[in-house]
């Protein structure tokens, strides 16, 4: 079982390279995000819960996501591993991962860490917000992302160092080079 989580600040590339892997190695991916906004769009108490979040740039409460991601997680069935996108995005969350995945005879194969500079970031996400429409990404909602990054998610970089699982990849320059580095890494652990 490959169970990869891919991580970054927002505007990093996870989400695109999320789907790379995903199709490169027949993972399941799970985007909280994604999942999040799907409810969103849906108009359910959860996806209620959540815009109210998102919409000021901060995270969802630990205890929901974790419950959300369970129940993602229990609806993959023969999986041959799993791309977390977007999650863990705080210390609870990598514990409780750990946990889940334990529970299940498994655990992390690595933690990919996308490393953008944050100049570059905001001019990726003001861009996917003039081309996407994403609500949150606006300039005022990104200043407030990029801060709840660097308090609350960047201590997960020293948590997975100390796991062992931690890979940095220089998450600017050529998209295709960048795709290459990752899925090399992945390689390195899979075995294969
Ligand atoms: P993303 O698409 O990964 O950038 O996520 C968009 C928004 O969804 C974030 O800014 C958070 O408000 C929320 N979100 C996504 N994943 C998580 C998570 N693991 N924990 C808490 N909130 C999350």
């Amino acid at each position: 079982m490959l169970n990869i989580v891919i991580f970054g600040a927002p505007g990093s590339g996870k989400g695109t390279q999320g789907e790379r892997i995903a199709e490169k190695f027949g993972l399941n991916h799970i985007s909280t995000g994604e999942v999040l906004r799907t409810e969103i769009k849906k108009g359910s108490e959860l996806g209620k819960t959540a815009q109210r979040y998102i919409d000021q740039g901060q995270l969802i409460p630990d205890e929901l996501m974790i419950d959300i991601l369970a129940g993602v997680l229990d609806g993959f069935i023969d999986s041959k591993g799993v791309i977390f996108d977007g999650f863990p995005r705080t210390i609870a969350q990598a514990e409780e991962l750990k946990k889940m995945l334990a529970n299940r005879g498994q655990e992390v194969s690595i933690m990919i860490d996308l490393d953008v500079p944050e100049a570059e970031l905001m001019a990726r996400l003001i861009k996917r917000g003039k081309d996407s429409g994403r609500a949150d990404d606006n300039e005022e909602t990104i200043k407030k992302r990029l801060l709840v990054y660097n308090t609350q998610t960047a201590p997960l970089i020293d948590w997975y160092k100390n796991e062992g699982k931690y890979c940095h990849i220089q998450g600017h320059g050529p998209l295709e080079e960048i795709t290459e580095k990752v899925h090399k890494e992945i390689f390195s652990v899979a075995g294969v």
